[in-house]
């Protein structure tokens, strides 16, 4: 009993009347529990131990500690104040009762009146009723929540956030013991997790496409915090000093050297990434915890631990992708504090592998950049994180959101990314990898014939020409152009490169912006697309409440005119990055012909705004719209009077057409484009244009899918803008069909009720040789 000290009460203690003494309390109380941790006792007494000390020095009549136990239940294992005999007895799953809702939302709570809450459960062998008030925090080692650590009060109090944030502190250094293996048998947790090495396919999110396999590397050495408590705070704090200087310099040098890249957005991101690295709120909340008492490695796991349950609370995508840029730099600062540069991990590692990661920001990925990764697992991600963005660029399979890729992976474990379908293999049988490796090696001969059609026009075998154009939201998308052969650009995606950037770009920076992409494009004509933010891509610098239907809600050419001055600023920097070439500009989202109009309007005030400065005006100016709102089917001969062109945007046509979001898996298959409403829809649309003698292209995903682009030419359509990687496959097609005959074909299958019309076209394919 030497070390619980004091009865409640007769010290100090650490409670809200007492915050001027806090540090040094807080400091003691982590001395002690040191000296607990590093005495030969076994593992379940330094726990009754520990518990002893908390209850005395938080001035609580109760502390227990529950430990997670196979199958997601927590055991308390140790208590002060609970009665002993439900030690090892009381168990709680994950969400039953406080504790397990602390555990399954990794949050802490505190509570007042704990009964009076509705996760309330009782368990009378505790005699935990005469307790009023309850504070707890999840015991969290990485992501992972290892128990949940409980104090309760007689009477009823409120908690401060001091007090949760030394109750977090301590579960850090029980986490060190819940993780040992000493309390529970790590063998226990391997088998409930199905067997450790056998095959195992996890399934995750597409963030980017491709088939790789490969020896696993994971990304972040395992860093073991081997002490968490500090034996000077002056000379621990000097060290994480050094390391934060250490960390900012090497950073900077990365910029540095991404100039060197060339143009392109991953030198936006990682321009914002170091002025994350130079974030006060992050830094300081590391500084307060050492100076609490941590050392500087716990200090940074304890603001990382904390980052990333808050994480699992926040929604907004683009918010959730800077924590995780934070998270790579609590990553890196572990590196330099272990006193290792990043990247050391991959230096000693195979030459080529499959890299796996929890999260990972943009810079860690540039730091591989030089050496063969084949493919990416990640644990997080979405496919507008920066890490997915940069992947892309460099032409990675990407899987993310694959649950407890870290845990399950071993470092030289033979890995599946099958970035296609969101899979991922861990040790497939010798069968599936032969099976992989196969296929890879015919799609890089598929990919070398493609190659050969790059300056092959896309003819078909009946002679009807097809322009085949790239879709682009990023700089680098247009260093396909030349590589694919791609005539221009049918689609750029201006809202994209802002989803990289912290702030909305002024008039000078989108002009240099349009005239890069101008220039990439080597006098190919671009057709720029004003911005489509709102739905799915929302800027944090742009006040935006939450909408029940954001797809339907406020966004595209809806903020535009809303918001006049905006468009208006994107409208003047196009105008100007094209001054003596030619200008192509669509709009989305036009539901009416009075928003055409109207945003026709703007434009052409700053065609004169563009005059009255003597800048040199474009050569050409041609304004579209895209269709994607069924509206504007009965309104199309007077909208085509007005237009220059007409395109369309079968993502979000077809999920208004068949009330059906285009972002819900569970609807991935449930309507088929290939369908007589469909087909009748775009008959009705090419005559509209054919008789107003307006050109009409398709940049929808549609037309990236060899047979639907197969129907897509045979019906009338002769420009098709799809993603860089269906060129080759969508070319192959059309020079191996006859459209005049699919054409008669699709008028036989006249408007056939079925569900789908796929199995005849694709019958159809088969016996015509069309390379679908
Ligand atoms: C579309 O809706 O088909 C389209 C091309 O636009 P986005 O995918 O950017 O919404
Ligand atoms: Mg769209």
């Amino acid at each position: 009993m030497s070390d619980v000290g004091n009865a409640p009460g007769a010290s100090p203690g650490i409670s809200p009347s007492n915050s001027a003494g806090q540090v040094t309390a807080i400091r003691r109380l982590l001395r002690r529990l040191r000296g607990i941790m590093a005495g030969s006792a076994s593992a379940q007494e330094r726990l009754d131990r520990i518990v002893r000390v908390i209850a005395a020095e938080m001035v609580a009549e109760v502390c227990s500690a529950y430990v997670m136990r196979a199958g997601e239940v927590l055991e308390l294992f140790a208590t002060e104040g609970l009665r002993p005999e439900a030690v090892h007895r009381t168990r709680l799953r994950v969400g039953e009762g406080l504790v397990g809702q602390i555990a399954a939302t990794a949050r802490p709570l505190a509570l007042a009146e704990a009964q009076a809450h509705p996760d309330f459960a009782y368990r009378p062998e505790t005699g935990e009723e005469v307790y009023h008030s309850l504070m707890g925090v999840p015991i969290l080692r990485g992501d992972r929540v290892l128990g949940v650590l409980i104090v309760q009060n007689r009477t009823p109090r409120h908690y401060t956030e001091d007090e949760i944030e030394v109750l977090q502190t301590i579960a850090m250094i029980v986490a060190e013991l819940a993780a040992s293996g000493e309390l529970v048998n790590p063998l226990e947790m391997a088998q409930s997790r199905g067997g450790a090495s056998l095959p195992v396919r996890l399934d995750g999110l597409r963030l980017n496409p491709g088939l790789a396999i490969g020896p696993a590397l994971l990304h972040e050495p395992k860093i073991v915090i081997r002490q968490v408590v500090a034996e000077d705070a002056i000379a621990e704090e000097e060290r994480l000093r050094d390391a934060v200087a250490a960390m900012q310099e090497a950073i900077d040098a990365l910029v540095d050297a991404s100039r060197g890249l060339g143009p392109g957005e991953h030198r936006d991101i990682i321009e914002t990434y170091r002025m994350f690295a130079a974030d006060r709120g992050w830094l300081r909340r590391i500084t307060e915890a050492v100076r609490s008492g941590l050392t500087a490695e716990a200090a940074v796991q304890k603001v990382r631990d904390e980052t990333r349950s808050r994480m699992l609370q926040i929604s907004e995508p683009y918010l959730r992708e800077r924590l995780f840029d934070l998270e790579d730099l609590a990553n890196r600062l572990q590196q330099y504090l272990a006193g290792q540069a990043p990247g050391i991990a991959a230096a000693d590692g195979p030459a080529e592998f499959i890299l796996v990661a929890h999260s990972m920001g943009p810079a860690e990925l540039l730091d591989y950049a030089s050496r063969r990764i084949r493919g990416l697992v990640l644990e997080e991600g979405s496919p507008t994180a920066h890490v997915a963005i940069v992947a892309r660029a460099f032409d990675i399979p990407v899987v993310g959101r694959v649950a407890e890729a870290v845990e399950r992976i071993d470092n030289g474990d033979t890995v599946i990314v099958d970035g296609d379908h969101g899979q991922v293999m861990i040790r497939p049988s010798g069968d599936i990898e032969q099976g992989v490796a196969a296929t890879i090696a015919a799609r890089s001969k598929r990919r070398a014939y493609y190659d050969t059609l790059r300056d092959t026009p896309a003819v078909t075998r009946d002679g009807v020409a097809v322009r085949l154009l790239l879709n682009a939201g990023l700089l680098l998308d247009l260093t396909q152009l030349p590589v694919t052969g791609a005539e221009g650009v049918g689609l750029f995606r201006t809202e994209i490169p802002l989803l990289t950037r912290h702030a909305f770009p002024d008039v000078a920076d989108q002009t240099e912006f349009y005239s890069r992409a101008y220039e990439q494009a080597d006098s190919r004509p671009i057709v720029f697309r004003t911005l489509d933010i709102g739905g799915d891509k929302v800027l944090p610098y742009l006040a935006h409440a939450a909408e029940e239907n954001p797809a339907m809600g406020w966004r595209a050419i809806r903020i535009g005119l809303d918001r006049p001055a905006m468009l208006r600023q994107q409208l003047r920097a196009l105008l100007r990055a094209a001054g003596g070439r030619d200008l192509y500009v669509k709009f989305p989202m036009i539901a009416e012909i009075a928003e055409f109009e109207q945003a026709r309007a703007l434009l052409d005030k700053e065609v004169a705004r563009l005059a009255a400065e003597g800048r040199e005006p474009p050569r050409s100016v041609r304004v579209g719209v895209m269709l994607e709102v069924p509206s504007l089917l009965w309104q199309l001969p007077a909208l085509l009077q007005r237009v220059d062109f007409l395109s369309i945007g079968t993502n979000d046509l077809a999920q208004f057409l068949f009330a059906c979001d285009r972002g819900n898996p569970r609807l991935a298959d449930r309507y088929d484009l290939l369908s007589a409403p469909m087909l009748a829809l775009f008959r009705q649309v090419i005559a509209a244009c054919n008789a107003a003698g307006k050109p009409l292209s398709m940049c929808g995903e549609m037309a990236a899918s060899p047979i639907e682009a197969m129907v897509l030419i045979a019906l009338g359509f002769r420009t098709l803008s799809l993603a860089a990687t269906a060129i080759g496959p969508v070319k192959a097609m059309t020079r191996s069909l006859d459209a005049g005959a699919l054409a008669h074909y699709l008028d036989e299958l006249g408007e056939r009720p079925d569900h789908s019309l796929r199995r005849w076209l694709e019958a159809y394919a088969l016996d015509h040789a069309i390379a679908v």
